[in-house]
């Protein structure tokens, strides 16, 4: 059977080799410098080998404006050209029009449909469904794409069993949410947890979203903590990922460049690595192309 692992991260672009801009040069993480011989910067290009490719992937979708949340996850989770079905390109949460959209095009439903096991590995709080029920909290495009597949969501149980992962990677955020039990994990950990789920099904995902929040916000001691945290939670999934295509891709830049506080209109990074990684990647070009490229790796998968 083959395995696809994607992990998306909020507003990851490819920006400048600037160390007084980009955190990622700044700080150069070493799992990260590894895969391409140099920080993960737009002037690396495409990159295309057996073991690990990097395209630089469109967000902009030919719609003007800065690239959003709400419509790039919906075309990298659905593979539809959200911001131009909606004529604009929209930030944050998806409206009823794009919930529909996920609910009957998410790459969850499909993979399910044609009968692959598919899981999300993100935990959710217990009471997470009760706040959005009392308008505390809306559904993202992820939480959309696995309820619009009929799954369930994780909770404190699974991460209790080592079968889940928290959106901040270590849990240290948990005691904000008022969860005080679940122990801080290091970043290494939780990439081998993701690793070990993504070998048991035949899609798994992932989304960690401090990178966007982190680029609104520029703080750069907290930029640092979140490119360690990246770096060694990637490591870890590159180190146990055995027969897995990993996947990483991005909905808009942000976090590349600290010198807006805005998204940005730079290509976004689609790190692929393992077996396949060349031939995906080859039928990648903008955000639209992820879901399709996976449903077919995996359908290709089905007929060997
Ligand atoms: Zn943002």
């Amino acid at each position: 059977m083959r395995k696809v692992l994607l992990i998306f991260i909020d507003g990851l672009g490819l920006g400048e080799d600037d160390p007084a801009t980009n955190p990622l040069v700044r700080f150069d993480p070493l799992f990260l410098r590894s895969l391409f011989g140099r920080p993960l910067v737009r002037n690396l290009g495409c990159i295309r080998s057996d073991q690990v490719c990097l395209v630089p992937t469109d967000a902009n979708l030919g719609v003007p404006g800065l690239p959003q949340s709400a419509t790039g996850q919906t075309a990298i989770f659905t593979g539809i050209n959200a911001p131009q079905l909606m004529g604009r390109h929209i930030l944050g949460f998806p409206g009823p029009a794009l919930a529909a959209v996920i609910a009957e095009h998410g790459i969850m439903r499909a993979l399910a449909d044609a009968g692959f096991s598919v899981t999300s590995a993100n935990m959710y709080s217990a009471d997470y469904m009760d706040l959005v029920a009392r308008r505390q909290r809306r559904h993202s495009v992820t939480t959309l794409t696995i309820l619009g597949a009929g799954l369930p969501l994780r909770s404190l149980p699974a991460m209790a069993a080592g079968e889940a992962v928290y959106q901040d990677i270590t849990n240290k955020m948990l005691p904000r949410f008022g969860i005080t039990d679940v122990p801080a994990v290091d970043p290494a950990v939780a990439g081998r947890r993701l690793a070990d789920l993504a070998r048991r099904h035949a899609f798994t995902m992932f989304e960690y979203f401090q990178t966007d929040r982190q680029g609104h916000k520029h703080d750069w001691d907290e930029a640092a903590k979140i490119v360690a945290t990246l770096d060694g939670f990637l490591a870890a999934v590159h180190a146990a990922a055995g027969d897995t295509l990993v996947v990483v891709t991005s909905d808009h830049g942000n976090f590349e460049d600290f010198s807006v506080k805005t998204h940005t209109a730079n290509p976004v990074p689609t790190i692929l690595f393992g077996p396949g990684c060349r031939s995906v990647a080859a039928a990648v070009g903008n955000l639209t192309d992820i879901k399709p490229a996976i449903i077919a790796y995996l359908k290709e998968g089905d007929k060997q």
